[in-house]
């Protein structure tokens, strides 16, 4: 099944395509198909099965896994019952629109003679119909009016919230920079002892961004230069506070003195500059490591908060379609 082929296919069906995956009713089934790099899915909605129906299903399916070419299946519950296959990558490669269809025949026919209906109930509350469809949690299901209603509401909500020009960045900004702070407390006393405390970034980064959406603002497009900027800025900071704490600790112990923030200040960049104390390389490492963890974690969370708004305002559209 490489992705033309599945793509021809489901669009002579007039399946939806969202991305790489391809969803639509056969002969009355729900099916989503996921047609990722590695393992490729096939997922149908089964909104009420019995234990015995299960088993039937299982054993119905490992009987014809061959003429079915599938190397993995299962069923597992969401709200409904799924019923999920999975194909190798090269069986998908060199499958065909004719094998495409034949694959949905057979499986379509396993479970009509199994007597199991994909369409007469709602697949969040069972109740007796099933009569809209939608996408929920990205897979294809029947819903009642009711659970729909629902459901449309919150894509609704999702879609004014990403659509909104209305960001509150500095209130983000304000619980961002509170979030950091809480987050260098252990940097500084780490580092303080002589830890090596880079990887503590990713929790400034990552408290940096609970702050940013616990004040109610929204992910927007500076959202990630906020939260990186802070991040990179409080642990430059939390290093500069460790060290200089360090030094002045070491001044009270040695000379009895209780040194200004100056003095301290520039007792502290005489070391820096001493190759032979090795605080240099300290302080190198630690702030290396913990910008890049921090940066990197930024990057990553934001990237699938993205994704998952995207993924949201998709369904709300196809629901909408
Ligand atoms: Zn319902």
């Amino acid at each position: 099944m490489n992705t033309n082929s599945m793509t021809e296919w489901a669009k002579s069906y007039s399946w939806k395509l969202i991305r790489n995956q391809a969803y639509g009713k056969y002969r009355g089934y729900y099916f989503t198909v996921f047609d990722t790099s590695n393992i490729r899915l096939v997922l149908t909605a089964l909104p009420s099965l019995t234990e015995s129906e299960s088993v039937d299903i299982y054993r119905a399916i490992e009987e014809n896994k061959e003429g079915l070419r599938i190397v993995e299946h299962g069923i597992f519950k969401s709200c409904g019952n799924l019923l999920r296959v999975s194909f190798t990558e090269a069986t998908m490669k060199a499958m065909t629109q004719e094998d495409i269809g034949s694959f949905f025949d057979q499986i379509t026919d396993l479970l009509s003679q199994l007597g199991i209906s994909a369409t007469d109930n709602c697949f969040i509350c069972s109740s007796d119909f099933g009569t809209q469809e939608t996408l929920f949690d990205n897979i294809l299901v029947p819903l009642c009016g009711t659970c729909y209603d629902h459901l449309e509401q919150e894509y609704i909500k999702a879609e004014q919230e990403f659509s909104s020009e209305e960001k509150k960045y500095g209130l983000g900004f304000i619980g961002a920079l509170l979030g950091g702070l809480l987050a260098t407390i252990p940097w500084i006393l780490l580092s303080y002892h002589g830890w090596y405390v880079g990887i503590i970034g990713f929790l400034i980064m990552f408290l940096s961004l609970k702050g940013y959406k616990l004040l109610g603002a929204r992910i927007g497009i500076l959202t990630p230069w906020i939260v990186g900027g802070l991040t990179i800025f409080l642990i430059v900071l939390a290093e500069l506070v460790a060290n200089l704490l360090q030094v002045s600790a070491a001044l009270k112990e040695v000379f009895d003195i209780s040194p200004s923030l100056g003095q301290t200040f520039g007792v502290f960049i005489e070391l820096l500059k001493d190759s032979t104390t090795g605080i240099l390389r300290g302080v190198i490492i630690n702030l290396l490591i913990g910008i890049v963890i921090g940066l990197a974690g930024t990057i990553s969370l934001f990237k699938d908060m993205k994704l998952n708004i995207n993924k949201q305002v998709d369904a709300y559209r196809v629901a909408r379609a």
